[in-house]
């Protein structure tokens, strides 16, 4: 079969996501299973909502549209807020946005009204990570003024952390968003249908907290993808981390010395020479590279370093192992990885 091509074990995605769903649902929480790591793949959307996922949630409209057009039944979620151009297109691809501008919240309300439908609002709090999101003292006047504008219907509220600034979903901040809400609940005598506690990196929260306050919903991609919580990247028990395996051909097999030899000065990506002397090696080339994945977030499933990556070639230094030329070699993949392999036309995606 052709190379490189990135393996996806549908059965195990599905595994992941059903487990997480139990897990979620002990504690009252809904997953929106976030698909922008595999490109809206509709193979993988399905495999989510047969899993019982309800919302699918993405960054690219492209990728709603995709999922959309083939047909899978479940509730849109646009997760980066909208931009100003493309409303129209908002309002007919997503359900449901979150959103962080006013003025926007107003042309999603005129267009929605334009089509003849409600569109649902769901207002980002930033709570520390620096990313989209109102300061909570802005959030009571957003809220207000959507709560005046027919055309759109306030879902609810959410935050996003872990990402940006790499701040931890703790207790505290998922409390901090519980009291938020509630305030807001008062303060407007009305129920928020949705408090969106965050997204993969809240899976700690969600095995340890005592209580998990008003939250949910979780919008979860990584750790349903790849069975990794994204705070410190470990396997979370009961899911598979090996449901994606790329694979890769050998095109050459020498032994070399590994110090450059000659004047060094920048590689092929302008940076300066890397190049550690481990002496002679036994060294593999590979007909794969930045165009097809990030060198730094893939790991062979064989004993082997990598050494290096330019666009396309990558090389291994295979220690005692002498790889024949034509080997395929397999390699697990992060979520830099996943993306580029997911997005790069040079990567045949195979759904076993
Ligand atoms: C990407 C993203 C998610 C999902 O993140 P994962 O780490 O893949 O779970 C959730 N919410 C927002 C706003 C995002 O941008």
């Amino acid at each position: 079969m052709a190379t490189p091509r990135l393996e996806i074990r549908l059965d195990r995605i599905a595994h992941n996501a059903g487990h997480l769903l139990a897990l979620c649902r002990a504690r009252g929480i809904e997953i929106a299973g976030v698909t922008k790591g595999v490109c809206g793949s509709p193979e993988i959307a399905a495999a989510l909502v047969r899993s019982g996922i309800r919302v699918l949630a993405d960054s690219r409209l492209a990728n709603l549209q995709r999922m959309r057009q083939a047909g899978i039944a479940a509730q849109y979620m646009l997760i980066r807020p909208p931009k100003l151009s493309e409303i129209d297109q908002v309002v007919e691809l997503a359900d449901v946005s979150l959103n962080s501008e006013i003025q926007v919240v107003r042309k999603l309300a005129r267009e929605a009204e334009r089509q003849g439908r409600v569109h649902q609002v769901i207002w980002m709090v930033e709570l520390g990570d620096r990313r989209e999101g109102l300061l909570p003292d802005a959030l009571p006047a957003a809220v207000q003024q959507t709560l005046c504008l027919p055309g759109v219907k306030l879902a609810g509220i959410g935050t996003n952390l872990g990402c940006f600034a790499g701040v931890r979903p703790t207790a505290s901040k998922m409390g901090e968003l519980s009291v938020i809400a509630t305030g807001i609940q008062q303060h407007f005598g009305l129920r928020l249908q949705v408090v969106s506690g965050g997204n993969s990196a809240n899976c700690e929260w969600l095995r340890s907290a005592p209580d998990v306050g008003l939250i949910n919903q979780l919008r979860i991609g990584e750790a349903i993808l790849l069975g990794r919580e994204t705070w410190h990247h470990k396997p979370v028990p009961g899911l598979y981390t090996d449901a994606f395996t790329l694979v890769a051909e050998v095109i050459e097999s020498q032994r070399k010395p590994s110090a450059p030899d000659g004047e060094v000065g920048l590689d092929a990506f302008g940076r300066a020479a890397r190049l550690e002397d481990r002496g002679w090696s036994q060294r593999a080339i590979l007909a794969l590279g930045e165009e097809d994945i990030a060198a730094s977030a893939v790991q062979p499933r064989i004993q082997a370093d990598i050494l290096g990556a330019t666009s396309d070639h990558l090389v291994l230094d295979t220690g005692d192992c002498a790889l024949e030329v034509g080997t395929e070699v397999a390699f697990d993949v992060r979520y830099r990885a996943l993306l580029r392999a997911m997005t790069s036309p040079y990567v045949l995606k195979t759904y076993l």
